[in-house]
């Protein structure tokens, strides 16, 4: 039996890189080799045992890579040697939900959600890709790995915050948080035509990558409450849309507060215990806001039209990936990224690669552009 390198996680705070099997696919199925992939905070939330996967299981779901293997029935789409992406989800295009058009709850909730979560994910040498046919993105010609490595989760989820929120052209948003989905949030709310976009954070250099990403307006919340100052932007009224990108009562609390009656809460964060709607934030029930929620929108198609956007020029998210790792280095890499250090944004994971070799090149300044 082949075998592969792949990180596993093993219990509450324990991951390990070991030697698995190499996944062979089977009708509609296809295997990459993975090239280039990276770490979420959805898998921080996963390692510290506060979203529950399966033992043995091999985390990661942002895949870019190369088609090693196709199984039966993908040959005339597809051929062996291709550069491809998938997305986080990946819909199966045929079950009710996908059929009514909830793709990133195919088969039931969260149900699209596969890689890293109900089946082995990206933090591997190669990955099985199921429904292949709904989810295999070629990469367009002269975009490299980093130009994509943020489109099958972070790109495609800070987007749809603004679309979800159904900014319309000279609208006021504020996004509150500025992590890399927030930034991309941020992004998707200049792309959807917003006219004053305002970004929330505490951390000083998020601000000024949020405002090279299209935030005319950032406010740090150490600087006090940033619904007065956006009252005080927007006439009184409050936002059209705001957009949560946290996942805490307080940044919840701040975006419903934020909004103007008849306005719209674009909820993107995850989660965990109550979550609570003040009564005079919430008008009673009577203001006519909207609140909505999105998980990353997956599918090939919508992995086009994001690659679409970069080959064009028209986004470019390389400055968000700010450091690099060797896979074997995975438990550095986690680190860093869990507290934030260093400047962190995203990593790039080169399973493939040797330990130091990456690293290296980091030092040799590329990390510079964004500090
Ligand atoms: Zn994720
Ligand atoms: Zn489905």
């Amino acid at each position: 039996m082949k075998t592969m390198k792949a990180v596993v996680f093993k219990e509450k705070n324990r991951i390990a890189v070991e030697e698995v099997p190499r996944p062979a696919p089977r009708a509609g199925e296809a295997v990459i080799r993975i090239t280039t992939t990276t770490i979420c905070g959805t898998d921080v939330h996963i390692v510290r045992g506060e979203y529950p996967v399966k033992p043995g299981l091999v985390l990661g779901h942002e895949p870019v890579g190369v088609i090693e293997e196709l199984g039966a029935g993908l040959e005339e789409t597809y051929a062996v040697g291709q550069r491809v992406i998938v997305g986080a989800i990946t819909p199966c295009g045929q079950c009710f939900y996908c059929l009514n058009g909830a793709h990133s709850q195919c088969g039931g909730a969260l149900g699209g959600w596969r890689f890293g979560n109900t089946i082995n994910g990206a933090w591997a040498e190669y990955l099985l890709v199921p429904d292949a046919r709904a989810n295999l993105a070629p990469i367009p010609p002269g975009l490299t790995d980093e130009d994509v490595m943020l489109c099958p989760d972070i790109f495609s989820t800070g987007l749809s915050g603004a679309e979800s929120g159904n900014i319309r052209v000279g609208d006021s948003v504020a996004v509150f948080a500025q992590g890399p989905i927030g930034l991309c949030a941020t992004l998707g709310a200049k792309l959807k035509g917003a006219s004053l976009i305002i970004g929330i954070d505490s951390v000083e250099r998020r601000l000024e990558v949020a405002r090279r990403l299209g935030a005319n307006v950032t406010l740090n919340i150490n600087d006090g409450d940033p619904v007065r100052e956006i009252k005080r932007l927007t006439e009184g009224r409050g936002v059209d849309v705001a957009i949560e990108a946290l996942g805490r009562q307080e940044t919840f609390e701040s975006a419903l507060r934020a909004i103007r009656p008849g306005g719209t809460l674009s909820s993107l964060g995850v989660y965990s215990g109550k979550l609570v709607a003040p009564y005079e934030a919430f008008y009673a029930g009577l203001g006519d806001q909207k609140i909505v929620t999105t998980l990353c929108p997956g599918g090939k198609e919508r992995m086009r039209r994001l690659m679409a956007m970069i080959a064009t020029h028209r986004v470019d998210l390389t400055s968000l990936v700010t450091h690099q790792f060797a896979l074997d280095d995975i438990q550095e890499a986690l680190d860093l990224f869990s507290h934030q250090r260093d400047g962190v944004l995203k990593v790039a994971l080169y399973p493939h690669a040797a330990r130091a070799g990456v690293r290296e090149t980091v030092a040799a300044g590329e990390r510079d552009e964004l500090c």
